[in-house]
């Protein structure tokens, strides 16, 4: 597959490709802009402190380095960027007139993917980097597909595990607290029985959105629980806030207008949500507060469907 079609396979649209070019020499990078610019969006540093701030703050597609500069060296920028979780799955190619076998043994070894020498041959250095993009986007897209619900396109149940236990951990860390919400569609079966199973993906798209959208903060995560259940992982938010989100998910729900002629809730689809709250402290676990947000979700559809029950947890 070329760049474009990858780009293409992705279940989310992908900005314009992003390549950095670290030299310390203005008279370099221009040479290598010129091979790029109508390609790529192209950012440029003359340091290696500015490329490491440029990668965590901007995420380039991949980062041509300059292995000789004043300062932090191409090695050291690319160690660094190594070390750094955020930073690590960017491929960094070494731009280097030095081209002797010890420096590239060196450089593969701290994680780069490739060479290039000066002074560079526009040709070459434009078909490599395009086989490292391709490279990179393949594992992302990898890596996308692992971690999204096929259907809904929202998060799946292991990406799920994996973003509660990191929660979790940091709530636990730093003494906040955190919320669980778990909900499902009311009377889902009968919905599916009566109006067949396409219908019911359907549904189950549309609700998936109105979740999404309901969920604003860049740390909150809905994810696809399993057939007709969600839950979302609410980091930094009280029993209050979690409550207040979840009638803005139950009415958003609702305000899809999904007839469902067996529901409780008026002739239209509808959710019901139980949410647990709860500082981590050491007797509890990630699972104790997805059991009890599940249990709460177990009340409201006692307690007649369309609602949402909370607990917190001391
Ligand atoms: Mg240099």
């Amino acid at each position: 597959m070329n760049l474009e079609q990858l780009l293409a396979s992705f279940p989310h649209p992908v900005g314009p490709l992003r390549i950095l070019i670290v030299d310390d020499q203005p008279v370099n990078i221009r040479v290598l802009h010129q091979v790029f610019r109508g390609e790529f969006e192209v950012l440029m540093a003359t340091s290696g402190e500015q490329a490491i701030s440029l990668c965590q703050e901007l995420r380039p597609d991949i980062v041509l380095l300059d292995v000789v500069m004043p300062g932090l060296s191409g090695h050291d920028v690319c160690r660094r960027l190594k070390a750094d979780p955020d930073t690590r799955d960017i491929p960094v190619i070494f731009v280097t007139s030095q081209n002797q076998d010890g420096d590239e043994a060196l450089g593969f070894e701290i994680g780069a993917v490739d060479f290039i020498t000066k002074p560079i041959n526009p040709i070459i250095v434009s078909a490599r980097v395009r086989t490292h993009l391709a490279l990179k986007l393949q594992s992302d897209l990898l890596r996308t597909i692992a971690m999204n619900d096929g259907l809904t396109k929202v998060a799946n149940r292991r990406k799920f595990d994996e973003e509660l236990a990191i929660s979790w951990r940091a709530a636990q860390r730093e003494g906040r607290v955190l919320s669980l919400v778990m909900l499902d569609l009311d009377s889902f079966k009968q919905f599916n029985d009566r109006y067949g199973h396409q219908q019911g993906d359907a549904c189950l798209v549309a609700v998936a959105n109105a979740l999404n959208q309901s969920v604003r903060r860049p740390h909150d995560l809905v994810a696809r629980y399993g057939g007709e259940e969600f839950v979302c992982i609410l980091p930094d938010t009280d029993s209050q806030g979690a409550i207040k989100l979840a009638e803005v998910m139950r009415t958003a729900v609702k305000a899809l207008e999904i007839e469902h002629l067996d529901s409780a809730a008026g002739g239209f689809v509808s959710i019901s949500l139980g949410i647990a709250t709860q500082i981590p402290n050491t007797g509890a676990s990630p699972q104790s507060l997805l059991a009890a947000a599940d249990g709460q979700l177990y009340q409201a559809k006692r307690a007649g469907r369309d609602r949402a029950c909370a607990i917190e947890i001391v």
